[in-house]
Order: structure tokens, then sequence, then C-alpha cells
């Protein structure tokens, strides 16, 4: 088999015994990317020499035996959503088209300390708002499974990277379902940790209540070890939360006795297609036969999470956003001839210019729904919507230890379908955006294909801060299924 098929966890084996060098892994990889990524889009940036560099020294700390970290010699890709320090991270945005942060956010130091190769920065929808990864200013980045189909998004090129075998691991971020929509999608494994279990330090914000990051990888084993990586405390970030990070990977082998599975009403009603319903149905009826209950469980106020969602994500990103004015960082509009341009001009032209569409759009609705006169009809009454969604996760979790159903109401979607209808897109996330809300932890594994052979994905979530079980139940379904180990067609050749 391949090497670049491989998990994160075999290819650590295979570094470990001496059976190759990160050097040499690299290499393939890079030499994946320079075959494949044209035609799949996913890298923005692809750092060969520092990569390089960086395995030559993970190699000479090996041979020196010196102690090396736990991810020591893999590749990494990042979304450019996330800081490395002189590189340039742009959000996917021509407002960002050239900064190049100061310093290294604190996903990119926690990776540099597990010894981590950090490979390239990868494609996203700018500023993270979109499900398609077709809002990126640069270029669209491709589904590896069908190259006419998206990948999802907003971190489509993480995903597509790790799908296309061009990165076995690589890291995202999850506002609104980011990351499991785009494994989903994918055929991959996408986690979203509880909020405050990940730093956001150096994570340009886009929603700051409700941004996480998270890993995206092969299978469930692999996540875990990432997440252990990622995961702790940072008192950069106010909203970091200061508890121990268990090790997900030492109890991750231990089924769950007496699992008790909820299963939402809410979830299987229309807008669900059928194939998707099928494979879910299927999982679920595998996790019986491993001796899960089954448990009915309802989230009645669901069905008003999109709407919160697009309040409150809006508002907060209409503020975030206000930062970039063309005064200390990023674009500047420039004068036209003969123009003067003053201040005010200079700020609505350089955001006119600096921002797409998308994001225009997303600023004008948080902003009307924070102005006086419209703030308690719209962001505070959805305050207090979020409070009642919320509230049905702590009811069903009183039922359950685990929460299963779709991750995406339909497998990828054909480039360009959705782009001129906001509300169809919108919807993608339909399944995945309570979460976010509620801030609890959730993740996508792979469950299944269609009869085209898109990736079918199974949504898990559970409780603040029980990643561990939730990688744990997730590794049971893995133990006795192998959507996990399939790869797309481009990958595996003719
Ligand atoms: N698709 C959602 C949006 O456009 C979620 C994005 C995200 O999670 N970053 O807002």
């Amino acid at each position: 088999m391949s090497i670049i098929l491989k998990t994160a966890s075999e290819l650590r084996e295979l570094l470990n015994q001496g059976q190759i060098t990160s050097v040499e892994l690299t290499q393939q990889f890079l030499q994946a990317i320079s075959t494949r990524d044209p035609q799949v889009k996913a890298f923005q940036l692809v750092d060969a020499t520092g990569a390089l560099e960086q395995a030559e020294k993970v190699d000479a700390k090996r041979k020196a035996g010196q102690p090396l970290g736990a991810l020591a010699g893999i590749p990494v890709a990042v979304k450019d959503v996330l800081c490395v320090k002189g590189q340039p991270t742009t959000c996917s945005s021509k407002m960002l088209e050239n900064f190049r942060p100061p310093y290294d956010s604190a996903t990119v130091e926690k990776l540099r300390a597990a010894d981590a190769v950090i490979i390239g920065k990868t494609n996203m929808d700018e500023f993270a708002m979109g499900s398609s990864t077709e809002n990126s200013a640069f270029m669209t980045t491709r589904n590896p499974w069908d190259l006419e189909r998206i990948p999802g998004g907003s971190s489509g090129g993480s995903a597509a990277a790790v799908a296309a075998c061009l990165a076995p691991v690589s890291i995202g971020t999850d506002t609104g379902g980011s990351i499991r929509q785009p494994a989903a999608l994918c055929g991959i494994v996408g986690s979203k940790p509880t909020y405050g279990r990940v730093s956001r330090y150096g994570l340009i914000a886009f929603a700051s209540s409700l941004d996480q990051v998270g890993p995206f990888t092969h299978d469930t084993l692999d996540n875990a070890l990432l997440l252990e990586v990622l995961a702790g405390f940072d008192p950069r970030d106010s909203t970091s939360v200061n508890r121990p990070v268990p090790s997900y990977t030492q109890t991750i082998q231990q089924p769950l006795e007496g699992l008790r599975i909820g299963v939402p009403k809410e979830y299987f009603e229309e807008g669900l297609d059928s194939e998707i319903q099928s494979a879910i149905k299927q999982a679920l009826q595998e996790y019986q036969k491993l001796g899960a209950k089954l448990v009915d469980v309802s989230l009645p106020h669901s069905k008003y999470a999109v709407a919160t969602y697009y309040i409150v994500a809006t508002a907060e990103a209409s503020s975030n956003l206000a930062r970039y004015d063309g005064m200390h960082y990023g674009y500047r509009a420039k004068p036209q001839s003969g123009e003067k341009l003053d201040l005010i001009r200079t700020y609505s032209r350089t955001r006119a210019e600096g921002f797409g569409k998308e994001v225009q759009r997303r600023i004008m609705l948080g902003t009307f729904a924070l102005s006086a006169g419209y703030v308690d009809a719209y962001y505070l009454k959805a305050l207090k919507v979020r409070r009642l969604i919320k509230n049905d996760f702590d009811q069903a979790f009183s039922q359950c230890d685990v929460i299963m159903g779709p991750t995406s109401p339909s497998a990828a979607f054909k480039l360009g379908e959705k782009s001129n209808d906001p509300l169809a897109m919108y919807l993608s996330d339909i399944y995945t955006i309570a979460c976010n809300l509620a801030g609890i932890a959730g993740m996508s594994i792979p469950c299944g294909l269609t009869r085209t052979g898109l990736p079918i994905g199974l949504q898990l979530q559970v409780p603040p801060f029980e990643e561990e079980k939730m990688f744990r139940i997730a590794r049971m379904y893995e133990s006795v299924t192998d959507w996990h180990t399939r790869r797309p067609q481009l990958v595996l050749g003719k």
C-alpha cells in the first residue's frame, strides 16, 4: 500500500521503526501535492522548503535519541485562517492577501511543539463564511471523490487535502459546521471540540462565541491523537477553559458499556436525502448489534437553529470584521486618477473592494441585527433562543450518552449548484449549527457511500468536555466497519 494512504498513527509506527524518515515521508506528500493538487486545489500555499527543513530537524533529533513530540515528523496542513508566523495568512480574502502575521497561533505553536511538519495552508470560504469553499477569493477547491462537486466548507481545503491524501491530517475551524460538514462530504473524520477546549489565540475571528479549532483525519484514532495535541488551557484566550486534557488515545479502544444513543426525531424530518437517511439508520443498527440502546429524544428548538445562528454569527462577524478598514494592515483601496480619498471614502472603498459578496452580506445582516431599534427584536431574542437550544441538549443528554444523526442533509453537491441561493447554502448546516450554539462537542465519521459513490457522514454529539467518550463511541463503529479505510478513486488510481 502506498505510504500516503496511511493514517498518521501508522506513519508514526513506520517512523519509529526507522522504516522511513520524515524527509522521505514529506517528499512523498509533496509529490502527491504536485501531481494532484492542480486538480483538487486544496492548498493556498505549499511550504516545501519550510516543511523539508523541519522534517530534517526532526530526523536529526530522532537520530540523536532526543525526546520527540506526539506528531514527530508527520506532515500537517493548516487552514488559512490560523496565523503562521511570517507566512501569508489570507483567510482566502483579498483583504488579507498580503498579510503576514508576526506570530504563530496557539494551534501552530502546539503543532510545532509536537514536532509536526507544517506542509502548507489550505483554501477556505472567505473568513470561514460558507459551506462549499466557493466563497474563496482565490479559487474553488474540488471534492476528491468527484471533481465536479464541492468539498463542503468552510474548511474545504483542509478536508480535501486529507481525503486526496495530500496530507495525512489537517486542521480546520468550525463555527457552524465547517469541520463536520466537509469531513462528511469528503469521507473523513472531523471533530469540533467543546467551546473553550482549544485555544483561539491567533485564529482570525469570524464569530467569537462559536469558533473552535479541530482536526481532520482518516480515522478516529488519529483524531484523538491530534486533539490531544491541540487541546489545553491558554491564558491568551479568555474563553479557554482550564481543565486537564485526558489522554484520548489511551482509552479510545475501550467500548462504552451500556451505551445509550439519543436519536432526535427532528433530525429525520423533511429535507433529508433518503440515501443519507438509510445510511444513518444502518449505522444505528450497527451500534445496536454492539449492544447499544436507541433512545428517542427531542430537540424541539433545533428548527430555529439556522435562524438563530445567522443572527448571532453575523452580529459577531460585523463587529469582528470592523477592524479591516485599510488603516492598520491588510488591503487598502487606492485612489483612482485625480481622486482624493478622504478617511470615510478610504474605509468604504477598501471594504467594498477587499471583501467578497458573502462577507459583505453577513456584515450588513449583522449590523442590521445590532442596530438601535432592532437589537431587541433580533440579536437579544436570538440569544434567548440560543439558551433554549442549549436547554434542549441538556434535557436530551439526561437520557443518553450521545446524540446521533446525519451530519449533512445531502451528499456533496455540484459546483455552482447553490452559489446563487444563499438560503439553500445556509441549510447545508441544518444539523451542525446547534452544536456550536450550545457549545457542546461533535464529530462526523464516514458511514457509507451513495449509489454514485459520494461519502456520507454520521454525526455524534456529546455534552461539553466529553470528547473522550465521543472518541470511544466513534471507535466502536470503526472496529466493525471499514468506511474509514476507503479512499477516492482519484488517489487509488486507475
Ligand atoms: N456554513 C456556515 C456559515 O457559513 C458555517 C461556517 C463555519 O463553521 N465556519 O456560517
